[in-house]
C-alpha cells in the first residue's frame, strides 16, 4: 500500500486560526507564496507529547516572516498554542510540527503589500529523517554544485521556502548520483551544511562547524554545542574549507527533522561513526525528552 499523499489523510490542521479537517486545510492557485516564494516555515519535533524549543521556533517563524517584509498576525505565544492544539487535535505524543506563513491571493505580480498573511500548522508522525539504518552505518553524502547564496543576494538567516529550491535540486542530483544527501558549499566554497540540516567535524576529541553566515543557525546546531560543551568538549565554529575534510575522523549532521546523523562518507572522504558522534546522538535524544519546552 502506498503512503497517503499530504492533502489526503484524517485528522486536523489548524488554518488562520481554528482547526480544520485536514481535507479542508487548502489554498487557491492564486495564491502569491505559490508564484512568488513569500513563504516562511519551521519544523520541531513533539517528543512524548511535549514540542522541543517551541517557543523558539515560534520566535524565528515570526523572525522568518520579517526578513522577507511581513508580519504574521498571530503572537509567539499564539504560535505556540497552535502547534500544541494541532498535536492534541491529532491525538500525537511523537510527531513532526510543520508551522508555515505565507502571503495569500489579493495581489499578483512581483508587488505583495496588500496580501493577507495566513498562517497554518500541521503535524504528522515522521521518524529517522534518513531511515533507522542511517544511524548505524552513516550517511553518504554527494558535493552539489548548487552553493548556499551570499547574504546580500538571498534572506539567508530566514527559513524561506525559496531557499529551498537548491536544495532540492542538490538532493535530487545527491539521490541520482545513489546518495543519501549532498554537502553543500557556499558562495566562497566554504563548508556550509546539508540540504536540510548543519554540519559538524570530529578532530583530536573537539568538534569543528562551520560559522552560520550564510545559513541557518540551527537550533538543534545550537542545542548539540551546548550539550558538547556542558560535557567539556571544545566547539570550534570557523570557516572550514573542502580541503580540510582529509583530516576529519567524524562528522555528523544536525536538524530538528534530522536530529543527529552520522555521516560515513562525503564525496571521496571517508568518516567513522565513532564515539563523540555516539555520544552527542544519545545526550540529543535523552535532552529532547527531559528539557522544558
Ligand atoms: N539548515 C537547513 C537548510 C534546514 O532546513 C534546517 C532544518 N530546519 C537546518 C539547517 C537545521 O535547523 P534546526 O536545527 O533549527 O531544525
Amino acid at each position: 500500500m502506498t503512503d497517503p499523499t499530504y492533502d489526503d489523510r484524517d485528522g486536523f490542521i489548524w488554518l488562520d486560526g481554528s482547526l480544520v479537517p485536514w481535507r479542508d486545510a487548502r489554498v487557491h492557485v492564486l495564491t502569491h507564496a505559490l508564484h512568488y516564494a513569500s513563504a516562511v516555515f519551521e519544523g520541531q519535533r513533539a517528543y512524548g507529547g511535549r514540542i522541543f524549543a517551541l517557543t523558539r521556533h515560534s520566535e524565528r517563524l515570526v523572525r522568518s516572516a520579517e526578513l522577507l517584509g511581513f508580519r504574521i498576525p498571530w503572537t509567539v505565544a499564539e504560535i505556540d498554542a497552535a502547534c500544541r492544539a494541532t498535536l492534541a487535535a491529532n491525538g500525537l505524543a511523537d510527531a513532526y510540527v510543520r508551522p508555515i506563513a505565507w502571503r495569500g491571493s489579493e495581489q499578483m505580480g512581483v508587488a505583495a503589500q496588500r496580501t493577507r498573511i495566513h498562517l497554518a500548522v500541521a503535524c504528522w508522525p515522521w521518524g529517522a529523517y534518513f531511515g533507522e539504518d542511517a544511524l548505524e552505518r552513516g550517511l553518504r553524502l554527494d558535493i552539489s554544485p548548487w552553493r548556499r547564496p551570499a547574504p546580500w543576494t538571498a534572506p539567508t538567516a530566514s527559513k524561506a521556502a525559496g531557499l529551498y529550491m537548491i536544495c532540492t535540486l542538490a538532493k535530487h542530483r545527491a539521490a541520482d548520483r545513489g546518495y543519501d544527501d549532498a554537502l553543500m558549499l557556499d558562495w566562497r566554497g566554504q563548508v556550509a551544511e546539508a540540504t536540510g540540516a548543519n554540519i559538524f567535524f570530529v578532530r583530536d576529541g573537539r568538534l569543528h562547524t562551520p560559522t552560520p553566515d550564510c545559513f541557518l543557525d540551527g537550533i538543534t546546531r545550537q542545542t548539540v554545542m551546548a550539550l558538547a560543551r556542558a560535557r567539556g568538549i571544545e566547539v570550534i565554529e570557523r570557516a572550514i574549507w573542502p580541503e580540510e575534510l582529509s583530516d576529519f575522523e567524524e562528522c555528523f549532521l544536525t536538524g530538528s527533522a534530522a536530529e543527529v546523523t552520522p555521516v560515513g562518507e562525503i564525496g571521496p572522504w571517508r568518516f567513522r561513526v565513532g564515539a563523540l558522534t555516539r555520544t552527542l546522538m544519545a545526550a540529543y535524544a535523552a535532552h529532547v525528552r527531559e528539557a522544558p519546552a
